[in-house]
């Protein structure tokens, strides 16, 4: 049966190779070139395919150090080519990276590094064995009210870090956040985040990746607005993720969006008006309490300084009710660790 299903794996992946040009993946070992830590050449070996992305695989690395001899450690191996068909998918990639790199904290798939091999690149990544919280709440329907608070709770402290450091993901969604074996929430693909600046630092030159970003997103550099950097410097940009907090929320709770709609315009319509009704309770979902419901309401403002920050959303009363029941976690670490 295993066989069988390695086999469905890999032709999956031979398909998707074929219909989306991604990067081949030699089949066995992969030695680490060049930069190895002390001393240390990092082999790892590809097994199988877990899953594929707009532009990566993903495949399951095992490192084998032969140093360290039998000491069997699983990685996530994404792999994408290095030389993409658009600069523009590069330079996005770089700035995943980049970005990723820098992160670490509980809730947040770990970056363990990125190399060049070949013609591809591969990130090797803290693997999240128990899939997204997208697919559980597919599998499922909506998570139970210990379940919804744990992982907002997790979800929170990784925002809360973040932001703390400038950074904001724009793209959180429930695909984007993976489970761990423990089934603690991993922030995973920093695909569109972004680094906010000050103008100084900005006119210092100092990261530069925040600065390519704007610039791809903002046209060429000389011509940059002052309030666009100015929106950047103190404005409230980062309180998109708070809103999608808020869709992922009432999506665990209600087992769908709150805007769901079959075209982009209707969602877009219906997010401007707030337009969203909480199901009527059936025999699959939960009886949503009124907590929740405000909680939700908090976090959807249309005017961005409106919303909450992190902290807040945990002070929550619906993360206290009846007693607070979330299914068992450590906050403190997750939470409140310092900034470096
Ligand atoms: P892309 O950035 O190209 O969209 P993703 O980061 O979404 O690629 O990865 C593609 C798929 O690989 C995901 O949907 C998921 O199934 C799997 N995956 C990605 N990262 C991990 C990880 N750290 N652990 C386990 N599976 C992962």
């Amino acid at each position: 049966e295993m066989a069988e299903e390695e086999a469905k794996r890999a032709e999956a992946a031979k398909k998707a190779l074929k219909e989306k040009e991604y990067a081949p993946v030699p089949p066995e070992w992969v030695l680490q070139p060049a930069i190895s830590q002390g001393g240390l050449a990092e082999k790892f070996r590809v097994g199988r395919c877990i899953g594929k992305g707009g532009f990566a695989m993903c495949y399951e690395g095992e490192l084998r150090n032969k140093i360290q001899g039998h000491d069997r450690k699983i990685f996530a191996l994404k792999v994408v080519k290095s030389k993409m068909s658009q600069k523009k998918m590069e330079e996005k990639f770089r700035t995943e990276l980049q970005i990723h790199a820098k992160m670490r904290h509980p809730n947040i798939v770990e970056f363990h590094r990125a190399f060049t091999f070949k013609e591809s690149t591969y990130v090797v990544l803290e693997l999240c064995s128990n899939g997204s919280i997208m697919d559980m709440v597919k599998k499922r329907r909506c998570l139970t009210l210990p379940e919804v608070r744990r992982y907002t709770i997790q979800l929170c402290g990784a925002i809360k870090y973040m932001h703390a450091r400038n950074v904001i993901h724009r793209d959180l969604k429930m695909g984007n956040l993976f489970l761990d074996r423990e089934m603690n929430l991993k922030i995973g693909d920093f695909g569109l985040a972004a680094v906010l600046v000050s103008t100084e630092e900005y006119q210092l030159g100092l990261y530069e990746n925040a600065k390519k970003r704007r610039t791809t997103l903002c046209g060429t550099p000389n011509y940059i607005a002052p309030e666009i950097l100015e929106k950047a410097k103190g404005g409230h940009d980062y309180k998109v993720d708070i809103w999608a907090i808020g869709v992922i929320v009432f999506a665990m709770l209600a087992g769908q969006p709150p805007f769901q709609s079959s075209s982009q315009n209707e969602i877009y319509r219906k997010a401007r008006n707030l337009e969203y009704d909480w199901p009527q309770k059936d025999r699959h979902l939960n009886d949503i309490p009124e907590e929740a419901k405000d909680l939700v309401a908090q976090l959807l403002k249309v005017e961005a300084e409106e919303r909450p920050d992190a902290d807040e959303v945990v002070g929550h009363p619906f993360f206290s009710m009846h007693g607070g029941n979330a299914m068992p976690l450590i906050m403190d670490e997750s939470f409140t660790r310092e900034i470096p």
